[in-house]
Parts: structure tokens; sequence; C-alpha cells
């Protein structure tokens, strides 16, 4: 059975005291109300994972990093690598974000890099990808999404690939308030996972996490998770709001 995830994606939101306040909050409905085995994550800026480590030490909310340099350690000023997260520790990165993608242009290339690293520490990759309103207008989004997977993720040995979780994130339903419709979201996740088993076979594919993530609201949620292909959300906005949040973990 693959596991189901909620992450949640702070991006460049919450002051220190804002992100405590959010984490302690987040954990307790957890603790107090989670009872479906999904996997809550929170996926925080950097400056505040220590603090939310200690807050989630032990409970049911695991922890992710936005972002990971590609190299071990090195002159890269104002950089992270996957040791330093290691060593707070985290379990999870996100990698690959559109954002990232657009605003800092990392490709493909840069992007099987960082998987690269973070399987040598031992950390999980949250690989988003996804297509632009242009893309899927021309009706080639299938092929550009599998394109991703396989220019940066294709490389890795079965064993590393089982590793791997898969967050599908068109562009067009990121902070817009656009969601993809349960169908639409179905078909990409369907035709991910078949991609997958070409590559990898039936069984790697079926015990892949695929996530998708695009204005998943409490509204929303329950309709998206029903979907047989979709195995939980990352989560932008909704995950400011620890009640939202928690609400959208609780959908299944
Ligand atoms: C995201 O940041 O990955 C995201 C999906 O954002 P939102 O939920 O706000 O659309």
């Amino acid at each position: 059975m693959r596991q189901k995830i909620v992450a949640g994606n702070w991006k460049m939101n919450n002051n220190l005291n804002e992100g405590i306040k959010l984490t302690s909050e987040v954990v307790n409905m957890v603790q107090d109300e989670l009872t479906n085995g999904v996997q809550v994550i929170l996926g925080c800026p950097f400056i505040h994972l220590t603090s939310v480590q200690k807050l989630t030490n032990g409970t049911k909310v695991a922890l992710s990093a936005q972002n990971v340099h590609q190299e071990e350690k090195g002159a890269y000023t104002g950089e992270v690598s996957a040791t330093m997260l290691k060593s707070v520790p985290v379990q999870y990165v996100i990698i690959g974000h559109s954002e990232r993608r657009e605003y800092f242009e990392e490709s493909n290339e840069l992007l099987a890099k960082k998987v690269d690293i973070l399987l040598k520490n031992e950390l999980i990759p949250i690989f988003c990808c996804g297509e632009s309103l242009a893309i899927r207008e021309a009706g080639n989004h299938v092929e550009y999404v599998c394109n991703q997977l396989k220019e940066s993720l294709y490389h890795l040995s079965t064993a590393d690939f089982s590793k791997i979780v898969i967050a599908y994130e068109p562009i067009w339903a990121i902070g817009t308030g656009v969601t993809a419709s349960a169908a639409q979201a179905q078909e990409m996740h369907l035709a991910l996972r078949n991609f997958i088993a070409e590559k990898y076979g039936q069984e790697i594919a079926d015990n892949t996490s695929i996530l998708y993530g695009g204005s998943v609201k409490p509204a929303n949620a329950q309709e998206l998770f029903a979907c047989p292909d979709v195995d939980g959300g990352l989560v932008g906005g909704a995950s400011l709001k620890s009640r939202d949040f928690v609400d959208i973990a609780k959908s299944f």
C-alpha cells in the first residue's frame, strides 16, 4: 500500500514566531484528531527547521525543507546542503517546485543532481512536476510531465526510485484558486503511474505516492483524494491556516 501524504508548503511565509505557533497548532490537531494514517508533513523555510523539528519530533508530523543545493559542501554562499538538512534532521525535501523552476531557472538536469544528493543523504525527495496552461491547451501536458520525470529521475536504480514521492502540480492551478478537476488530476496521475510502470514495473508504480498540488482546500480535497491514483496533496496557501490544513489531511 502506498503512503497517503498531505504536505504543506509554506513557501516564503511566516516569521519564526508565526511558524512556531502554526506548527504547535498543527501538531496538536494532528495528534488529537487524525486517525486515518495520513502522513502529515510541514515544508518550512530553512530558518524554521530547527525550531519546528523540536515541536514535531516524536509526533505524527514530519518535516520537509523546500530546497537543497546539489553539491555536498563548499563555497556556495547562502545555500544549504543535504548534510545540513540531515543534521536537523528533516525527513523530506521538496525539489523542482514550479516557482524554483521559473524564478531560479532550475532545469530537469539540475534536479537530477538534487535528487542524487538527497538520496545519498537518506532524505526523501518530494519531486514536483507540472505543465503550464499553454502546454495543457496544446494537448501536450502528459508528454511534458512524463519527460520531467524521465530527465530528472529515470537514471535512478529501482531501489532508489522507490524512495521518491512525486507531486503533480499544474502551474495554472498553483496559488490561482483554480483547481484541476478531479478528472484532470486522475488522468495525469494514472498516466504518470503507467509511465513509471513501463520503466520500473507495476509493483513499484503501484507503491509510488503521487500527490496533487494546486489550490487544494478543505472544500475540494475530498473529491481530489477520492481519485484512485491521487495519494494526497502538496498544499501551499491552505497550509498557512492550521484548521484548513488539518481538515485537508482529514479529508481521506
Ligand atoms: C504549492 O505551493 O505547491 C501549491 C500547490 O500552492 P497552492 O496550494 O497555494 O496552490
